[in-house]
């Protein structure tokens, strides 16, 4: 598969401006994926050539981002709300930046989070202009993802939703653009960016809403007007384990994207459904992952990724370097180069991929009624407005 033309978007930019210590969200995760690929072999340029001796069916070349513009950034966020957060940034921060979200236990503010956040989003942005342009087939900003942030307000961790901003380039040149978010929360702020357009397709999987947080994503928020059923919401239950979860994907996900003939996919990778993650309660494996970007390469289309939440670390680092290999067409099924890799914490033996997970007959009692049930009702509701 070396023809993939693949782009990894880093930079030691990224790297100078960590949430504050007691934040879940970790902002080093970028930088130790590009550790683990570029040991493989599986990065190129920005100085840091290829391992030599290494067989490399493929390898991405990595770009640095470039900050996004303001006017790019109000194509979503409100002028006000841009000029509370790069206040807030600078360390002058009032009641009406908290109003919007900024100054929050979840949103702190911190020294440097508006020129994070724009450099994120740039990287983004970065990324869906070589796709674009044809430069790259698939792109993946391990830095992005941040599909909580809402015109004018902060959420869950997120600032500047580079995710909604790529979909809205990427559709401002007449695409179709489907969004797939398998961040274990409900990408929100996507989802309701393009809540009535029918030239974007939102799929969130993500936790039961009533128990976990944005609390919204139910299986009946199926979009408005022209955009009803572009809208897609699988709200899984507690422990829902791979089986149980592909054939969510299988039966819902991959009949509606096929249907609606995408030109490009954004893919929102955040991690946090893994099994242990401290954040939530699913019981994946990094398996899916792969399985899912197989899926996605298979409609042959450009494909942008991007992280997300994903809190347990190493996990969520192997998961993406794994999702790397598959993107650019370097999994370690088929290929044994990658096999063995050194986390920081574990020296993880087995290649990039999870071991599989022993599942209870009690908590398949309990999953796949409640995974079953939730299928029949998109088919019910959305299937027909797609002529399936
Ligand atoms: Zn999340």
């Amino acid at each position: 598969m070396p023809t993939r033309k693949a782009i990894f978007i880093h930079s030691r930019e990224l790297e100078k401006y960590p949430y504050p210590p007691d934040h879940p969200f970790n902002t080093a995760r970028a930088a130790k994926v590009r550790k683990i690929l570029n040991s493989m072999g599986l990065l190129s340029g920005n100085g840091s050539p290829p391992k030599a001796g290494l067989i490399k069916p493929a390898f991405g070349r990595e770009v640095a981002p470039v900050p996004a513009e303001r006017v790019t950034l109000k194509k979503f966020h409100t002028a006000r709300y841009l000029h509370a957060l790069k206040t807030a940034s600078a360390g002058r921060w009032d009641s009406e930046a908290l109003n919007m979200g900024i100054g929050t236990s979840d949103c702190p503010v911190f020294e440097g989070l508006y020129e994070y956040a724009v450099l994120v989003t740039g990287g983004t942005l970065t990324a869906a202009k070589l796709i674009l342009s044809g430069s790259a087939d698939v792109a993946f900003n391990p830095s992005g993802g941040f599909h909580h942030a809402h015109p004018e307000r902060a959420s869950g961790f997120c600032y500047i939703n580079d995710v909604a901003l790529a979909c809205m380039v990427l559709a401002e040149q007449n695409k179709r653009v489907l969004y797939v978010d398998v961040d274990v929360h409900h990408g929100d702020g996507v989802a309701y960016a393009f809540y009535e357009r029918c030239d974007v397709m939102t799929i969130s999987f993500h936790e039961d809403p009533r128990i976990l947080f944005p609390g919204t994503g139910f299986q009946d928020e199926i979009g408005t007007g022209k955009g009803k059923g572009y809208c897609i919401n699988v709200p899984l239950p507690v422990g829902t384990y791979d089986q149980a979860y592909m054939k969510a994907f299988e039966e819902v996900a991959i009949p509606l994207m096929t249907a609606f003939h995408p030109d490009v996919i954004v893919f929102e990778l955040g991690a946090d459904a893994l099994a242990g993650d401290p954040l939530a309660h699913l019981y994946l494996t990094n398996n899916v992952y792969a399985d899912i970007i197989n899926y996605l390469l298979a409609l042959n289309k450009p494909i942008l990724m991007t992280g997300g939440g994903g809190y347990n670390i190493d996990n969520t680092v192997r998961a993406w370097a794994l999702a790397w290999t598959v993107l650019c067409g370097a999994d370690s099924d088929t290929n044994p180069v990658v096999g063995g890799v050194m986390l920081e914490s574990t020296d993880w033996q087995g290649g990039l991929r999870d071991r599989a997970l022993a599942v209870s007959n009690q908590q398949r009692d309990v999953v796949m009624p409640a995974v079953e049930a939730t299928i029949e009702a998109i088919k019910a509701s959305v299937f027909p407005l797609h002529g399936l």
